[in-house]
């Protein structure tokens, strides 16, 4: 399925839910973290319904290859420091002992000066 009615980041995506857009195009979109745990936290998900990484195939490469040389640009983009010295962490929770909530794969991008919320 392209997009799931019930899903709250399909929903962003359609523009049905407000969010704080940082990056589009025709396969990808990326926002802020409505309770961000790091002073830069955004998420960059794919356009098309994938509830998790465990549901990738190896026709995803690309897709999941965009999105991971996307991150370090748009972190950039929104403030981190330059590697080194700066830097940024990228998280992908899957399932529920995983720690995922959301049910849309999602690639958590977080940085900024410490000390962060979590970690
Ligand atoms: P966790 O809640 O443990 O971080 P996930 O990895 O599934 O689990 O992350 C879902 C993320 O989506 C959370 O960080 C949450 O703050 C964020 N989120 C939920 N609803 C919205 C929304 N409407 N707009 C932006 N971010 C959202």
């Amino acid at each position: 399925m392209s997009s799931d009615p019930n899903c709250v980041f399909c929903k962003i995506i359609d523009g049905k839910i407000p969010s704080r857009k940082v990056y589009e195009d025709d396969e990808l979109f990326g926002f802020h973290d409505i309770a961000p745990w790091a002073p830069v936290h955004f998420m960059l998900v794919p356009k098309r319904h994938i509830a998790s990484m465990a549901q990738l195939t190896p026709d995803d490469a690309a897709l999941m290859g965009r999105i991971m040389t996307l991150a370090p640009r748009l972190a950039l983009e929104q403030g981190c420091r330059p590697y080194p010295e700066g830097g940024y962490r990228v998280v992908v929770n899957t399932g529920t002992e995983g720690g995922q909530e959301v049910h849309h794969l999602h690639v958590h991008v977080m940085g900024g000066p410490r000390p962060w919320l979590r970690g």
